[in-house]
């Protein structure tokens, strides 16, 4: 049977969320921990390394197997994850990985960002403002 509701019965019940594009998963940062959207966090994993090592390898597209943790891109974020030791716990590895990939990364993206010196200035054309007094 069906109801006749001209326009009061369109949104029914089991209302869900709208579906908005253009958003993403929450992760936390294992160095602040602060939840950000994942497309702004650096997804690393455990890769062994050796009998008893581990190194946290980059994970740019999200799609390498095990366990992974999410790090700002950001050498404080990776120098507070080490200071914890968030990274063994989070990828669930025994000891402390070796982070020093990583942190060779988050440094040459640092050195890229700052760039060449000179950062182009942008000009404010203030000639055509007009003053009315
Ligand atoms: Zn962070």
């Amino acid at each position: 049977m069906h109801t006749c509701a001209p326009d009061s019965g369109t949104v029914g019940d089991g209302r869900r969320e709208p579906p908005i594009s253009g958003t993403y998963p929450i992760r936390m940062c294992i160095g602040c921990r602060q939840r950000a959207q994942a497309v702004d966090l650096l997804r690393v994993v455990a890769r062994n390394v050796g009998p008893a090592g581990f190194a946290v390898v980059r994970d740019p597209e999200r799609r390498l197997p095990g366990r992974g943790a999410w790090l700002h891109l950001d050498r404080s974020c990776l120098s507070t994850a080490e200071r914890r030791r968030a990274f063994g716990r989070a990828l669930r590895v025994a000891g402390v990985p070796d982070t020093a990939a990583l942190r060779e990364f988050l440094h040459s993206l640092e050195r890229q960002e700052s760039g060449p010196a000179g950062a182009d200035p942008v000009r404010h054309e203030s000639r055509d403002r007009h003053e009315h007094s």
